[in-house]
């Protein structure tokens, strides 16, 4: 299959391939979607197909205007308006109970479904294009980093699916924060862009914090959230998260290092180092972790490097969802110096 690149002026395009049951990889303003008919259940199938995403790893319906969810879950509780009005569009996804539409190749048989109205410019008009709500989970390889840019998604994706929307880079750079409000209290499955401290603000109840968001799964425990069983995130090269202070940080790098390692380091760091360097913004800045992570977990794959030691960022605020994604790149090494 030729995979077309399309422009965000293409947006009516992508709308009459997803229309036809056609897979199309979207900009969003988390990371890029590989986005199919939600209601279609066969055109849903072929996402899991091009991902190679497991069987029981659900997927999040992506709408453009509030009153789609009617058709979509059994029941909406009031609270969601208020969260609606607070976070969509953006980056928070709901999880409620489903209603008959939803094809169970979207949930995997789970009688909950996963909603989220995004707001990037084009991902919103490729969905009204569209007609339909759209089912995507991110658009990589299932296992590999998430794509933050349309190169990305045509590196793990062409051939595999219609076309690549590209809309430029993503704005956050990590998955969308994932809350139920299926359970007896609202709970966090996934951190993202918006913190557990905006969410109690408006569910003005506490949040429960789902063990999986830092902890690691004990073998055989049940994930409330399946994406968060498998490993993930992981380019080819082995990650470390060093805590420490730079010089210690600079001390270790240098006993490990061969031609093969890189560093992913904050603002101004770069020149103590001889080795391939790549940046994570200032030290202080949360929201450039995120929006820089994945791509340089990427550029580590692309350049063949095989170690690559991380300073530690910060898990306050936006920072739990970095750690969330990086541990896991990591498959929780870290080391303290
Ligand atoms: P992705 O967008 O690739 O990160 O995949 C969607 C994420 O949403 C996965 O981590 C799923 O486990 C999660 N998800 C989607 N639907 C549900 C659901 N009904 N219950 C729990 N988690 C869900
Ligand atoms: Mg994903």
């Amino acid at each position: 299959m030729e995979t077309k690149l399309l422009t965000s002026e293409q947006y009516k395009e992508a709308g009459a391939i997803l229309k036809k049951g056609g897979l199309v990889g979207i900009p969003t303003e988390t990371v890029y979607g590989l986005a199919a008919n939600a209601l279609d259940g066969a055109a849903v199938a072929k996402i899991f197909e091009a991902k190679g995403r497991p069987q029981d790893n659900p997927l999040i319906v992506h709408i453009a205007d509030l009153s789609e969810i009617d058709d979509l879950v059994a029941y909406v509780p009031p609270v969601v308006y208020d969260l609606a009005d607070a976070f969509w569009p953006g980056p928070l996804t709901i999880i409620l109970e489903k209603s008959g539409i939803i094809p169970d190749e979207v949930t995997t048989g789970l009688n909950t479904v996963a909603i989220r109205m995004p707001s990037h410019p084009v991902a919103r008009q490729i969905i009204k294009a569209a007609g339909v709500p759209l089912a995507a989970p991110s658009a990589n390889t299932s296992g590999k980093p998430s794509p933050t840019t349309a190169a990305h998604v045509m590196h793990d994706m062409n051939g595999k699916i219609d076309a690549v929307v590209d809309g430029g880079p993503c704005e956050v750079g990590v998955e969308s924060t994932v809350i139920t409000l299926a359970t007896r209290k609202p709970r966090l499955l996934r951190p993202g862009r918006i913190t557990p401290d905006e969410l109690e603000e408006v569910l003005g109840d506490e949040l429960i914090i789902d063990d999986a968001v830092l902890g690691k799964l004990k073998e055989g425990e049940r994930a409330a959230s399946p994406g968060m069983k498998y490993k993930h995130y992981s380019p080819s090269s082995d990650v470390f998260v060093v805590k420490g202070p730079l010089d210690k940080f600079k001390a270790l790098v240098e006993k490990e290092a061969n031609d093969k390692t890189a560093v992913l380091v904050f603002d101004g760091e770069e020149k103590e180092f001889d080795i391939m360097t790549l940046n994570f913004g200032a030290e202080d800045d949360d929201l450039a972790h995120a929006a820089k992570l994945f791509d340089a977990l990427r550029t580590c794959d692309d350049e063949g490097i095989e170690k690559l030691f991380v300073r530690c960022p910060s898990d306050e605020g936006v920072g739990l969802a970095v750690m969330n994604r990086l541990l896991r790149a990591a498959e929780y090494k870290v080391l303290e110096v």
